[in-house]
């Protein structure tokens, strides 16, 4: 019998990834959605999909599914920075309210549960290289609070209900990925350098530009997601690149990529941006086997492909 999978958030940047991937594998996907940051667009390809079906939905709402569940993906959640401080209620009541019914629904139907937890849960880290036994550095009511709090708040939740109702659960701590079907505007570093080199704009780097990012490409993370799901792995692990660089150095490799013009503008730094992350990723290796395996120049490349389609409005793929 073919296995049936509930993706939240899966039309937004991960969660349609997501979907394909399921779909590739012989699931049957079911796409659950309230369009609030993601586009029915990423998932437009599969709408006449025999295996794929869409609810619009608002998980911090009851989720209400007929038939057999063999697991969630729960990805919905605001997830950029600019996304998330415009939309603070929303960003800590599905982090709460949607991670419990999502868990409630797997606890129903007996499915294996996976949650988007994030590298923000280290907050502005005090060890170098994060491992996951690290507790994190955290400014609860700073603006980031609202993020990094909700999914603290939801890797609580997802233990809870392993522990107390054993619910087979697994929690994966997300760092920086990026790749097509990121939203041009939605302020995370890669898509505002990349849509502004198109455009011949200077690079807004925020700061000195010397805090640094690990940039992980999707098909690896998917990778990653996927094999978690298949282990038997219940405490958070890191999924990400280990290649760390700084965001001036990341903003010039994307000016050279794009062979533009463009020059770089220091703007104020963020409050409580993280002045570091790298994930240590021992973890991953040992129990997956798994590490990425796409460039970070490779992958530019390809996201670069999806952009120059769309910089000026125009909707390419
Ligand atoms: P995204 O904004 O593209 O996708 C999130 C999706 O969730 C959107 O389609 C949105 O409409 C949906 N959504 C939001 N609130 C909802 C609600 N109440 N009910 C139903 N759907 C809702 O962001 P993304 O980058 O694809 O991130 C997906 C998940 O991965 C998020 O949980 C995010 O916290 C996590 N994550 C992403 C990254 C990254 O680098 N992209 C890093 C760490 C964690
Ligand atoms: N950043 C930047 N210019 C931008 C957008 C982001 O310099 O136009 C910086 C941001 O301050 C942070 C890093 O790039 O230090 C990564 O930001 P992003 O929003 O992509 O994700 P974060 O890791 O902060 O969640």
């Amino acid at each position: 019998m073919r296995q049936r999978v509930v993706i939240t958030g899966g039309a937004g940047f991960l969660g349609s990834h997501l979907c394909d991937r399921f779909l590739a594998e012989g699931w049957s996907v079911l796409c659950v959605d309230n369009l609030l940051t993601g586009n029915k667009d990423n998932v437009a390809h599969l709408m006449d999909e025999e295996h794929f079906s869409f609810m619009e939905h608002d998980v911090t709402k009851f989720i209400d599914i007929e038939g057999s569940v063999d697991a969630i993906l729960h990805f919905a959640s605001p997830a950029s920075p600019i996304d998330y401080l415009e939309l603070p209620i929303q960003t800590l009541k599905v982090g709460s309210l949607g991670t419990h019914n999502a868990l409630g629904l797997a606890r129903k139907k007996g499915a294996r549960f996976l949650i988007a937890s994030t590298s923000e849960c280290y907050g502005d880290p005090l060890v170098h290289p994060q491992t996951e036994d690290y507790w994190g550095n955290v400014n609860p009511v700073g603006p980031r609070g609202v993020y990094d709090e909700a999914k603290r708040f939801s890797e609580a939740m997802t233990m809870a209900y392993h522990r107390y109702h054993g619910v087979d659960t697994r929690i994966i701590r997300i760092f920086n990925t990026y790749g097509p079907r990121m939203r041009l505007d939605d302020g995370r570093a890669l898509p505002a350098f990349m849509s502004q080199a198109l455009s011949g704009e200077p690079l807004t780097v925020f700061g000195d530009g010397s805090q640094t990012r690990s940039f992980c490409y999707v098909d690896d993370l998917v990778e990653g997601i996927w094999r978690l799901l298949q282990s038997g792995h219940h405490t958070p692990m890191n999924i990400g690149n280990p290649r760390e660089m700084t965001i001036r150095e990341f903003a010039e490799q994307v000016i050279e990529l794009t062979g533009s013009g463009s020059t770089v503008s220091y703007q104020a730094l963020p409050e409580d941006d993280p002045k570091v992350r790298q994930p240590d990723i021992s973890l991953a290796r040992a129990v997956l086997g798994w590490e990425p395996q796409v460039q970070l120049e490779d992958g530019l490349r390809r996201t670069l492909e999806y952009f120059k389609g769309r910089v000026g409005g125009e909707r390419g793929e």
